[in-house]
């Protein structure tokens, strides 16, 4: 892989991008998420063999939103086992990321770990596998991603709450089923501290890197994953990633990935690369405008996918 010339390639499509309009609009529906400067832009790459390429805002933290769903899913898992897919699926939704309609037919159960519904449901799971489970989550993902910097965001948190009516909708609906154990808005408190951790394009590429070198860390050479459950994790990004967009961006781009509303998009490659875009401006999809662009140019230009 050393021959790819990432850098040359990474900065031609940033820059043509960047030069485009961006018809995306940044989410306001979590008012601090409204407050970020729309125009950043930021790209890192991090090579399972150690090599990083980056360009833009790549160190700036910003709000990673959903794309936390991933770390929280792997936790379960990792600690449940196969039990987990009786209280969640691993079926794409086909559905917006915060949709309540399936959940009536299929009883409470959330189509994916990786919608709204499903993440509340892994909250859930990991209060009832946990005493402290926000303290044992954080203490996981800061060991994936060899980063004891990395925080939950208490405005960011806060500022969802205050706006966060459907999700209570969703908890409620769903305990109303069974499916939730614990107390509905502690269950709830968690979900939203999950979504305020920031982190920048560098250290979600660090975090994510684990995922394309068969779930270990590359500098604590550690596994944080076996590679079995690092297969069924990527295949679930797939197939789930991008909600009613996977199909879409399984097509032009081709990799394992999942999205944020905060504007970040994370992708990986088995066994090669794990890479990182940030664009806060949203399609109408909900994932990022300028991300899903330069991710199918990414691709279709080193021909590094998986297919
Ligand atoms: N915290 C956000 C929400 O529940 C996460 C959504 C997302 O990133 N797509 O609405």
């Amino acid at each position: 892989m050393a021959q790819v010339k990432y850098q040359e390639i990474i900065e031609e499509i940033f820059n043509e991008l960047k030069a485009k309009p961006n018809k995306g609009k940044v989410a306001t529906y979590i008012p601090e998420l409204g407050i970020v400067s729309a125009e950043k832009f930021g790209v890192y790459l991090r090579t399972v063999e150690g090599e990083s390429f980056f360009y833009g805002d790549s160190n700036v933290p910003f709000s990673i939103q959903s794309i936390a769903k991933v770390l929280s899913l792997a936790l379960a898992y990792k600690t449940d086992g196969a039990k987990l897919w009786k209280r969640v699926g691993v079926e794409p939704s086909g559905n917006p990321f915060n949709s309540l309609i399936q959940l009536e037919y299929d009883c409470g159960k959330p189509r994916n770990a990786l919608i709204n519904a499903g993440a509340i449901v892994i909250c859930d799971v990991l209060m009832s596998q946990y005493e402290d489970a926000p303290a044992v989550l954080l203490d996981f993902i800061r060991t994936a991603s060899g980063n004891s910097s990395i925080e939950y965001d208490m405005r960011i948190a806060q500022s969802e709450k205050s706006q966060g009516f459907r999700n209570m909708a969703l908890v409620n609906f769903i305990k109303s089923f069974g499916n939730i154990k614990n107390d509905s808005e502690k269950v709830l408190d968690f979900y939203f501290n999950l979504c305020s951790i920031k982190m920048s394009c560098k250290e979600l590429a660090e975090t994510f890197v684990f995922l394309a070198n068969n779930g270990r860390n590359l500098e604590l050479n550690r596994d944080i994953l076996t590679s079995s459950e690092t297969k069924r994790l990527n295949a679930i990004m797939l197939t789930c990633g991008f909600y009613d967009e996977a199909g879409d961006f399984t097509y032009k781009v081709g990799l394992p990935g999942k999205s944020g509303v905060g504007g970040g998009i994370v992708a990986v490659y088995p066994n090669n690369y794990s890479i990182a875009v940030w664009s806060p401006k949203l399609n109408k999809k909900g994932n990022s405008y300028l991300g899903m662009k330069f991710l199918e140019r990414f691709t279709s230009e080193t021909g590094l996918s998986i297919f």
